[in-house]
């Protein structure tokens, strides 16, 4: 037996679940390495005002570390990054998670087959296998606007709050119109003096109530039956189904949740703003927003919209193509991330020298969301194609590290040294992926950050039960195996 040297990369989700999952198959020599100072991924990184997740807590959440007493049905950002503090607690896990230590650069050694990491404080590590949890909604996007260095004021991206930024009384512009710009724009708005929205396309806005509490009863009742908990996650799970449906395949179910997209926006939107506020997509087409309080705040006698293009940033304020300065105080940028870095900016070279970067210069590509040709004994967790927006993320993290560690398990078994998923397999994914692609909502004809440079959609396709079957057993034809040497 021999053991493999394990490094997981990001305590996110992907991290977490791949830690739990190592812990409960006995391997021994892993470790987690994190770049920011605590666990969470984006629930670390994000705490801008107003943050909730909108998917309800109980599907949200771990199979293996079922909550039963969430405050509200749609748990905040601050308790769902509590939540993962806990997990890691609870499970033991956090004395295998090194914080504060970001991976700089990881490069394949042909010769013996093994990962050198150098590390942001001056280490460097050696391991067998990487797996790369390191998310999707990570790194900011920055707009490349005109005169953004030259504001006068506090200029701050969502995902990297300032928490002692004061907003209240003050007069805000927010930039972007996606989950984040929607919730942020809810939460400010209240105290600000003014609040300027600039929308370059309107999103869909579904009406749920977001601040719904879960009822103590219920909690109550989770608590002592730990089984039903089990079975509502799992119903929930399986109605999660429904939705990958929904945006995967057209069907009278993906028109009426289009059709309430539409009621949302007429029954609450104001009647002045609704043309301004009208997307010219169909409904589900981007990440689909929800918010039970956006058109409230938007037709506040403090807001407004602005669908003028941006020109530039003063020191002042934002100026319109139509040559209006909206003055301003703050500005926040909601203006989403650059989702397809996946482990980037880490600089990664696999075999023969081989550069990440140039690998997925069109874009990330990937087989089955775990593996990547050219790249030995490297994987990722919540990689390319990950089902953002449709099957648990949880659920599909946790189904990806028990895939990968059937071949950690061969490794301590003495059945191989290297495993690298072949090009054939990894075409042959990405041509089924490009096929169920074409009735999918996505491809209705709306930009989002679901598309890479290369224009292909970097989302899940397919449903839950292809996802189980295509990651239940590694399919030895797709990999070359080394065995180890004698
Ligand atoms: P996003 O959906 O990518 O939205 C970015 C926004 O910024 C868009 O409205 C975009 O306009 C706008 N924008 C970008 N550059 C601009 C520019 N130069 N000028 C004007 N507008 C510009 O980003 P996000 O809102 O942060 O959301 C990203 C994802 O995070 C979501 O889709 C969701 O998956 C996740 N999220 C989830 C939750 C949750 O509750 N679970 C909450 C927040 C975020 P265009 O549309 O015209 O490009």
């Amino acid at each position: 037996m021999t053991e493999p040297r394990v490094v997981v990369i990001g305590a996110g989700v992907a991290g977490i679940s791949t830690a739990y999952v190592l812990q409960q198959q006995g391997f021994t020599d892993w470790v987690v390495l994190e770049k920011g100072s605590d666990v969470g991924g984006v629930w670390y990184w994000n705490h801008y005002p107003g943050l909730t997740c909108d998917v309800p807590s109980q599907i949200y959440q771990f199979a293996f570390a079922p909550k039963p007493d969430w405050e509200r049905v749609w748990a905040t950002g601050p308790q769902i990054q509590r939540y993962h503090r806990d997990v890691v607690d609870e499970l033991g896990l956090a004395d295998r998670i090194r914080c504060d230590t970001e991976v700089l650069a990881a490069e394949f050694d042909d010769a013996d087959g093994t990962w050198t990491l150098t590390l942001s404080t001056g280490e460097t590590m050696v391991a067998d296998f990487v797996v790369c949890a390191t998310g999707v909604l990570e790194n900011p996007a920055i707009p490349d606007i005109d005169g953004l260095a030259d504001f006068a004021g506090p200029v701050v991206h969502t995902a990297r709050w300032d928490d002692s930024l004061v907003t209240d009384g003050r007069k805000i512009a927010v930039i972007g119109t996606g989950s984040t710009g929607v919730q942020v724009v809810s939460a400010l708005q209240p105290g600000a003096a003014g609040i300027t929205h600039f929308v370059r396309s309107p999103q869909w806005v579904l009406w749920a109530p977001m601040g719904l509490p879960q009822v103590g009863a219920v909690s109550a009742l989770f608590r002592r039956a730990p089984g039903l908990l089990d079975r509502v996650h799992r119903g929930l799970l399986w109605g999660s189904g429904i939705l990958a449906d929904i945006v995967t395949t057209p069907s009278w179910r993906r028109r009426a949740v289009q059709a309430y997209a539409r009621l949302s926006l007429r029954a609450q939107a104001p009647a002045r703003l609704r043309e301004d506020l009208t997307p010219d997509y169909e409904p589900l087409c981007k990440r689909q927003v929800v918010s039970g309080s956006y058109y409230r705040a938007i037709r506040a006698r403090n807001a407004s919209l602005v669908t003028e293009r941006i020109t530039g940033v003063e020191p002042g304020g934002v100026r319109t193509a139509d040559g209006r300065l909206h003055e301003a105080d703050v500005l926040v940028l909601a203006t989403g991330f650059r989702a397809h870095d996946y482990m980037r900016p880490m600089e990664v070279t696999g075999r023969e020298g081989i550069k990440l970067d140039d690998a997925w210069a069109d874009g990330p590509r990937a087989y089955r969301m775990t593996a990547v040709p050219g790249f030995p004994n490297l994987f990722t967790v919540l990689g390319p194609n990950s089902p953002t927006g449709s099957i648990s993320l949880q659920f599909s993290a946790e189904l990806s590290a028990k895939y990968i560690a059937q071949w950690l398990t061969r490794f301590r078994d003495g059945e191989l040294a290297t495993v690298e998923v072949t090009e054939e397999a990894t075409d042959a994914f990405n041509r089924q992926v490009a096929e169920a692609m074409v009735p999918t909502v996505w491809n209705t004809g709306c930009n989002s950050w679901y598309f890479t440079e290369g224009g292909t959609i970097d989302l899940w396709p397919f449903d839950r039960k292809t996802m189980v079957r295509m990651l239940s057993r590694p399919e030895d034809a797709d990999f070359h195996v080394r065995v180890p040497a004698r």
